[in-house]
């Protein structure tokens, strides 16, 4: 029986089609041509600024300061008439009205989840969902978890962290939206019990963060008496950190679980339900959510819209088209990105994004800009003498950075003192020639930088 929702065709539910072989989640918003998705962006985006001025305390406030009537709103990037909204703002707001803050805009009694960020660096910002939003939220995590070829009756291993994370009880959520059985194990449960329920539920598909599905790959044989090859795992997927872009990790995880599907997956927690994830052709990570956040790139130093062409790069704003809760204007993520625009051979229409960077790790080596993850690319070709992971050392808070810049490397275990110094060698020059950029790199052996279920840092300051 085909079910009927008042939300149809934006949320879709798992028996609205029986066919799974289709490609799409839902093919009608995944593959609608950028003209028509753009058309459907600025109808949505006139409602939805309509909506917060009547209802959010901090929008109406913001369009009255900046003289901003919805009614003007002619196109897209006239919404860079209004001012951004900051992480440090969202901080404030919800310090004067906790705990959701001054830009809620639904009522309480409608807010139905709380979720949090980790609050590593400074107080945890809130988000507050109501029904719609969590149907919504479950609608974009279901159309990447489908590119990856999950399925009803697939098994799903939640190995995020489960504890008011947005990766969490929303994934959770969204993996029985689409119909597969939920297995809400979490981070919390570590790697041992982890693999135990993985053999005991014959778990098909595993989701949490790269490092953690290294550590898996590592311990399995030591817990299990197997090799992780042996468990079953057909799709690995996750994101949390930079790691499943890599083709290098990539072709790690491959030959550790034994399968070709290992995906990635980027969003920010206060972005949801925005989405990026692979399609199966990795070839960048397409905005599967287009009808739920425009996302428009910026200058990070100047401010200005970049148009967002085949090879920009810029960093990402986003502004909710139908958030209830807690909706954001012109929210600066931080993160940058390179876009792509020519089409994929999945057939999805969404621009393909690479994250290049965060705002804040940009540093700058006499006059080159550099992310650090370029870096981690350029040590990810020198898989498996180098174990993968690294670090840049700064002995003060970028962006400006004197040369040589320095480099802390993990190597992998039973290399030779000649083996090392000619890794070294070889690093360093690689870097010089592909980055324009003098390093000094430091080989530190493999697990040194940390390989447990937590993120590296990718810079750390120590005082020389
Ligand atoms: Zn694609």
């Amino acid at each position: 029986m085909k079910a009927s929702h008042p939300l149809s065709p934006e949320v879709r539910f798992s028996d609205d089609d029986p066919d799974l072989s289709r490609d799409y989640w839902n093919p009608e918003r995944e593959t609608l041509p950028p003209e028509r998705m753009a058309a459907l962006q600025l109808a949505k985006l006139k409602t939805q600024l309509a909506y917060l001025e009547q209802h959010s305390e901090l929008y109406r406030r913001r369009f009255a300061a900046s003289g901003f009537r919805t009614a003007d709103l002619r196109t897209l990037e006239d919404l860079a008439a209004l001012p951004f909204t900051t992480k440090t703002e969202l901080r404030e707001a919800q310090e004067q009205a906790p705990p959701f803050g001054l830009h809620q805009a639904a009522p309480m009694d409608r807010i139905v989840r709380i979720t949090s960020t980790a609050g590593t660096t400074g107080r945890p910002v809130f988000q507050g969902y109501t029904r719609d939003d969590t149907l919504r939220r479950s609608e974009s995590i279901a159309r990447g978890l489908w590119g990856f070829g999950v399925r009803p009756g697939d098994r799903v291993i939640n190995g995020f962290a489960l504890s008011m994370f947005n990766a969490g009880i929303p994934f959770c959520a969204a993996i029985e939206h689409l119909g597969a059985l939920d297995v809400p194990v979490g981070a919390e449960r570590k790697a041992e019990g982890m693999l135990k329920m993985a053999k005991e539920v014959k778990a098909t598909v595993w989701i949490g963060t790269p490092s953690f599905a290294a550590y898996l790959a590592e311990k399995c044989e030591e817990v299990l008496g197997i090799p992780p090859s042996e468990l079953g795992l057909r799709v690995i997927c996750g994101g949390g950190e930079s790691g499943f872009e890599l083709p290098a990790f990539q072709k790690r995880m491959e030959q550790a679980f034994g399968t070709r599907h290992v995906y990635d997956w980027a969003s920010t927690s206060d972005a949801h339900p925005n989405v990026f994830a692979h399609c199966k052709h990795r070839n960048g990570k397409h905005q599967l959510t287009p009808d739920f956040a425009l996302v428009q790139l910026i200058d990070p130093q100047s401010g200005q819209l970049k148009p967002m062409h085949d090879g920009a790069e810029g960093e990402y704003i986003f502004t909710h088209l139908d958030r209830q809760a807690c909706g954001l204007v012109r929210y600066r993520t931080g993160d940058i990105l390179r876009v792509q625009t020519s089409p994929c051979p999945c057939g999805r229409t969404g621009f393909r994004m690479d994250i290049i960077g965060r705002s804040d790790d940009m540093l700058l080596v006499r006059g080159v800009n550099l992310f650090p993850s370029a870096l981690q690319s350029v040590v990810g070709r020198f898989s498996p003498k180098a174990a993968g992971r690294m670090q840049v050392v700064l002995p003060q808070p970028g962006p400006k950075v004197e040369p040589p810049l320095k480099l802390r490397v993990e190597h992998a275990e039973g290399l030779g003192v000649a083996d090392l110094a000619e890794l070294k060698k070889s690093l360093e020059s690689t870097i010089r020639a592909d980055l324009s950029v003098t390093a000094e790199v430091q080989l530190v052996p493999a697990g040194a930088l940390g390989r447990t279920e937590t993120k590296t840092r990718l810079i750390v300051i120590e005082a020389a």
